[in-house]
Order: structure tokens, then C-alpha cells, then sequence
């Protein structure tokens, strides 16, 4: 696998579950991969597994989900995998990342720069700042 290019960090309220959750961090990759889908699917929650067996300890589940949000122009739709990933289109979350890595992003045959100033969340996103920066 070969990174191609990744988004800036950018941090979100949460949207949907409990009300008090703290705020996500979300990113978007794109990568170039011999993986078929599925395999990058098994991939993708490897790293997961990874993460979660140190999360588990402190924070509880789900501090790391590692989706596929679009895998080329493929269409997919079975019981593990979807692809578009069904929720991309309306996730500000997911869209603005993206568009800022790749202004020219469609997705659906729509831009998706367009779709992330739909979203409904998108008030609550902002570039991610960190506390402490190495320079
Ligand atoms: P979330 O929906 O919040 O990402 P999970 O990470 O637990 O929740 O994923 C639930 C299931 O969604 C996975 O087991 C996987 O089989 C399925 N799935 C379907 N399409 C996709 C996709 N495009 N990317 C990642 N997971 C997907
Ligand atoms: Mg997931």
C-alpha cells in the first residue's frame, strides 16, 4: 500500500450516540493498494484491533474507525461491505477532509466539496489545532 496524499485533522462534534461524548478527530487517506476490497476491508480492521487493545484499557471502545469511504469508481453492496461507504455523502466529517485534500473529489457524480457545504453537521468542524507542536 502507498500513501497517495492525506487531509488535515480536523475535529468534530459528535454526531449521533450519547450526548455527552467528547469531540472526534477525523482524517481522510488515499491510498493506491494491490488489496482487492475485501482484503483492504480485513486491513482496515487490523489496524483497528490494533489500536482498540490499547484503547480498551483507558477509553473503551471506538476511539479508532478505519472505513473505506470510496475504493476507485467501484459500486458495491453486500453484507460486509459497502462501497461508497453508505453515510459518506451527508458527513461533513468525512466530505470537508476530503475536499481539502482533493478539491477535485467526486463522489456519486457529485463534487464533494459541494456535498460537505450541504452537510448537515458541518457547523461543527474545525481544523485541528494541536496543543503542542514540534516545529
Ligand atoms: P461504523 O459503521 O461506525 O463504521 P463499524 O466500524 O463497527 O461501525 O463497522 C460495522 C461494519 O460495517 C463492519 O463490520 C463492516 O463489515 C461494515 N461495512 C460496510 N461497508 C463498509 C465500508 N465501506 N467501510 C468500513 N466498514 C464497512
Ligand atoms: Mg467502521
Amino acid at each position: 500500500m502507498r500513501l497517495v496524499r492525506a487531509s488535515p485533522v480536523v475535529q468534530t462534534r459528535a454526531v449521533g450516540g450519547p450526548a455527552d461524548q467528547p469531540d472526534y478527530l477525523n482524517m481522510v487517506i488515499e491510498v493506491e493498494t494491490v488489496l482487492e476490497p475485501l482484503a483492504l476491508l480485513r486491513h482496515c480492521q487490523a489496524v483497528e484491533q490494533l489500536h482498540h487493545r490499547v484503547r480498551e484499557v483507558r477509553w473503551g471502545p471506538r476511539t479508532l474507525d478505519v472505513d473505506i469511504v470510496a475504493y476507485a469508481d467501484m459500486a458495491l453492496d453486500t453484507a460486509e461491505l459497502t462501497l461508497p461507504h453508505p453515510r459518506a455523502a451527508e458527513r461533513a466529517f468525512v466530505l470537508q477532509p476530503w475536499a481539502w485534500m482533493d478539491p477535485q473529489a467526486t463522489l456519486g457524480g457529485a463534487r464533494v466539496s459541494d456535498l460537505a457545504a450541504r452537510a448537515a453537521d458541518r457547523g461543527g468542524l474545525a481544523l485541528f489545532e494541536p496543543t503542542e507542536r514540534r516545529t
